[in-house]
This record gives C-alpha cells, structure tokens and sequence, in this order.
C-alpha cells in the first residue's frame, strides 16, 4: 500500500526482479538500478541529443530525424535517479559525484504502460550471450550460458522472459493441447482489485519452448484475449503483428547504427485490451467502424505510434477515470515496442554493432511475418 513518500508498489509486471515502484498516479517506473544502466541511460540521452548523419558510412545518407532511427526513440524516458535513503531525485548527469555506496539506487523512468487501460505486457529478452564477459563471475557465465543453450536463446537469439496478459472476467488459461511442449505448469491467474484478471507466464515458460513452437508463445500473447473478441479479434490481433513488425525493422535498422553491447536486455511489448480505446465496443455491427477509416491510422508517426484513438473524455467513468484526464492520455498508442534493460549494457566505440541482439531481431521480424501470413489467413 501507499508509503509515505507516495510510491506504491509497480501493478504491471512482465518479468524481471521484484522491488518496482511507482507513482500513485501510474506515470513513472521506478526500480532499483545500476551505475551502468544509469550510466547507459545517460550516454543515449547525450549522444542522441547531438546532431548527426548515420555513423556508418555506407549509409551516412540516412535521415536521423526520421522517428525510430535513434536509440532514444526506443527507451523509456529517463528522469533521473533516487536513493532510497534520502528520497531526493537528482537528474541523471548529476549522480556520479553523488554516488554513496551504502545506499540503493533507484532509476526513474517513465511507466510505458501508463495510459493503457487494460495492458498486455511481453518481456522478450535478447541475445545468446547473456553475459559481458570482461566483467562478470566465471560462474555466472557458465550458469548463464546454460540456460541460453537449452532455450530460445541460443537458438533464435530471443527468448520469451515473461508476459501477464490481460483476460477480462474469465479465468481460462490457454488450451494448452495445442501446445503441447509448452510448460503449462508456469501459468497464474491473478486478480486485480477490481475483479479483472490477467494470466501471468513466469520464466519457465519461456523457457520451455523451442525453436519451433516460441512462435506459438508469441501469438498466444496477442490471441488470448483479444483475438477472441467477436467480428474484430482476428482484424485487431493482425493490426497489432503489423505494426509490430514495422517497428521491428525500424528498430533493426536504427541499432545498425549503435556501437553498443546490450547483454541481457529486453523487448517490453505493450497493447491495449480495452475495446472502448480501439474504437470497436458499441459499433461493432456498424459499416463505418476503427478498420474502415484510414484517418485513424495516419495520425503522428504510424510507424512508431500506432492510430491514436482520443479517448470520449465526457464519458462518465465510475471512480477510475485514471488517464483520461492528464494531458499525454490523448497520446496513449494501441500498443508500443520498447528496448528496456540496460543493467548490462555499454558503448563499445569503434567495435561495430551489436551482433547478438540484431540477430534476435531479426528472427523476430521472419517470425512477426509468418504470424501475419497466418491471422491473415483466417480474415
Ligand atoms: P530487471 O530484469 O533487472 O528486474 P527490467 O528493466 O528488465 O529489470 O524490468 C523488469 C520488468 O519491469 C519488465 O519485464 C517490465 O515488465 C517492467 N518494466 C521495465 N521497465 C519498465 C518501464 N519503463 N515501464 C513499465 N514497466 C517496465
Ligand atoms: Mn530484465
């Protein structure tokens, strides 16, 4: 419940280490951290931040102004750090001369699920190479390298980490006879204070999958719920693949451009189950709904943001009229893709990108298209 200093313990959570926080209003993400993921944050924000052609010859005709091409595009927004002691924030360049220590660390960043009223969370983590090995322990290397070489990891350079799915007032967990070699025994229901639920994976369910069904994982993040909604489920879940993909090639093309070594860090992917916010909930018989108006899906930056739907502010929500109100709420996309984790991550100048990621990408882009091929096929 909510401690003194207004922080409350984080209500979404894919994967990861227990200890988030966040504010009571939901906007900012805050969790124990690391100089060096403060460090990294702080490195993206500076070099970003300078004006710039691609650092790669080949392509220096790139546009960098184009939405995605820089890292800073993709990460959350940094606000600054905190130590649990005092409470006091600092902003992110000010914390190497007040570095104690004896006191835990905490990096602010922006909630990106904040806005979303009923999120879908997907923690994908990349790369075969888990470890950095000029800094970490023999024996977390060899257990680390483990693991990636009996999953997805050392497979398809990705693995699945988590993912707590959103499930309405039903509390069915996926028929998991069409998967056979999946581990259903790493499945929970979890029940909010107001009577939604969500399903929660834990790690060993990504772990269970193989080169061969960690599709299968995917596309039961995006169908659980939502692609059984009648008339539109198969239209939104579609929707939903295609954008993502383009926000993978996009995000593909951008990391070509970073000399960066991002061990262990994620893909947090996000999107909407409340039918209100795309638009289909009392039209769903009507001609002229969300999927037959193109406006809709040419507002901001299609390719990074999808549609934006304007929430019907005048509408009379009970007592949770969360979101709604505050000025970034209109902005709130469908569904979002960011890179997340930088716990173990650096610039590595002059070393070229960063293999072992990009090629998680990439497998992720052949797989994003064989899903649409086959939603498609369905429609
Ligand atoms: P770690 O793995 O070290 O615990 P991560 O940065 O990977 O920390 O975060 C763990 C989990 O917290 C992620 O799986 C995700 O669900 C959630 N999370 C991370 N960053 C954010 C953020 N900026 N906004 C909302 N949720 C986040
Ligand atoms: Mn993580």
């Amino acid at each position: 419940e909510a401690v003194s200093s207004g922080l409350v313990p984080l209500i979404h959570q894919a994967a990861g280490h227990d200890g988030a926080l966040t504010l009571a209003d939901g906007s900012l993400f805050i969790k124990p951290t690391t100089q060096q993921e403060v460090d990294f944050y702080t490195q993206t924000q500076a070099y970003d931040a300078q004006p710039r052609t691609s650092s790669n010859g080949a392509e220096s005709d790139r546009d960098m102004d184009l939405p995605g091409s820089k890292l800073i595009d993709w990460i959350p927004i940094c606000i600054g750090t905190l130590t649990h002691d005092t409470g006091n924030t600092t902003t992110a360049t000010e914390t190497e001369d007040k570095a104690n220590e004896n006191e835990k660390e905490y990096i602010v960043l922006q909630n990106l699920y904040h806005g979303f009223k009923y999120p879908s969370i997907l923690d994908i983590k990349l790369g075969s190479k888990l470890t950095d090995d000029e800094v970490t322990a023999p024996e977390k290397i060899a257990r680390l390298q483990k693991v990636s070489d009996s999953t997805t990891s050392g497979s398809l350079n990705f693995r699945i980490c988590g993912m707590k799915l959103y499930i309405g007032d039903s509390s069915d967990k996926p028929e998991f006879e069409l998967y056979p070699e999946m581990n259903s025994n790493s499945v929970y229901v979890i029940s909010d204070e107001k009577g939604d639920n969500y399903l929660a994976f834990n790690k060993f369910f990504g772990r269970s999958l193989n080169k061969d069904n960690a599709k299968d994982g995917i596309l039961l993040f995006f169908t659980q719920h939502l692609g059984k909604i009648e008339t539109y489920g198969n239209k939104m879940v579609l929707r939903l693949l295609e954008v993502t993909s383009k926000r993978l090639q996009i995000l593909y093309n951008c990391l070509l451009d970073y000399e960066v070594r991002i061990y262990s860090g994620s893909l947090l992917f996000i999107y909407e189950n409340d039918l209100t916010r795309w638009g289909v909930s009392n039209r769903i018989n009507e001609e002229d709904n969300i999927f037959n108006n193109d406006e809709l899906y040419e507002a901001v930056d299609p390719l990074i943001r999808e549609p934006v739907v304007e929430v019907d502010s005048d509408e009379e929500d009970e007592d949770e009229d969360e979101g709604t109100d505050s000025p970034g709420s209109k902005l709130t996309p469908l569904s979002s893709l960011n890179v997340i984790d930088f716990a173990h991550a650096k610039y590595v100048s002059g070393k070229g990108y960063d293999e072992n990621i990009i090629k998680g990408i990439e497998n992720l882009i052949d797989i994003f298209d064989s899903l649409i091929k086959e939603i498609s096929s369905k429609i």
